[in-house]
């Protein structure tokens, strides 16, 4: 991390209402969640079989998906499918909306504004996007950013349980409305819902605010590290 980076890493962490750090290496081994590998694996199958099986599942979601046509977003717009993006074997997993335009350009899950934020709440608990997967409700950008409709859901939901199964992850944050009400078969306000933690096909789940929300309202960036905190501190627990 360069200087400029650092600087940028700091004032965020004062942002969300970090309240101080320490180079202490006791503490930081205290507060670090541990690496993937350590706590994911069976002792019973080599770890590779297990990665290699959760790449093979999400290749064969995508083949599936393929040139999708299943639903009327494929006519109004979009450029390709968004598919999800990430570690097949995170610990930790983020569901969003919908692609944007920078996502439905590149491909790539959050990559706009929105997504820079993430990136930044995900380094705000000591990891790195690489080390999460993040995949979307829908796959395919709507028109001009609107809401996905009932039927859109419908169409594109299983793949993202689909995606959820394959990658087990221990902890899923859904950001924002509909990623946690679709999630969670609710249609109580995310202001209800985020901070929670629920039981979710055998996954622990913590609705919090969509970073696209936390650009308008930056004030509720500190319930977003409230969250996140509790976030991992699920992540160290030993329990799988
Ligand atoms: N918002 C989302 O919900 N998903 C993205 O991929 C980008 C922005």
């Amino acid at each position: 991390m360069d200087r400029d980076q650092l600087i940028e890493h700091l004032r965020f962490a004062k942002e969300i209402g970090v309240s101080g750090v320490s180079s202490d290496p006791e503490w930081r081994r205290r507060e670090q969640a541990p690496a993937p590998a350590s706590t994911f694996f069976q002792d019973d199958a080599p770890p590779m079989t297990i990665a290699l099986t959760q790449v093979e599942a999400l290749a064969a979601i995508r083949a599936d998906i393929g040139d999708c046509t299943r639903c009327k977003l494929h006519t109004l717009g979009r450029t390709q499918v968004v598919f999800g993006a990430g570690n097949p074997s995170a610990q930790l997993m983020f569901v969003g909306e919908a692609p944007g335009a920078d996502e439905d350009l590149q491909g790539v899950p959050f990559i706009g504004r929105a997504g820079q934020l993430l990136t930044k709440i995900i380094e705000a608990i000591d990891m790195k996007r690489e080390d999460v997967y993040i995949a979307n409700v829908i796959k395919c950008r709507p028109p001009q950013n609107r809401n996905p409709e009932p039927d859109e859901v419908a169409t594109c939901e299983p793949f993202l349980f689909q995606q959820i199964d394959a990658i087990h992850p221990k902890v899923i944050v859904a950001l924002g409305k509909f990623g946690a009400q679709t999630l969670l078969r609710t249609l109580e306000p995310i202001s209800k819902l985020r901070g929670r933690i629920f039981d979710y096909r055998g996954s622990k789940l913590i609705p919090t605010f969509h970073p696209a929300y936390l650009l308008r309202n930056p004030s509720s960036k500190r319930d977003v590290w409230e969250d996140m905190k509790l976030v991992k501190r699920l992540l160290t627990e030993n329990d799988k």
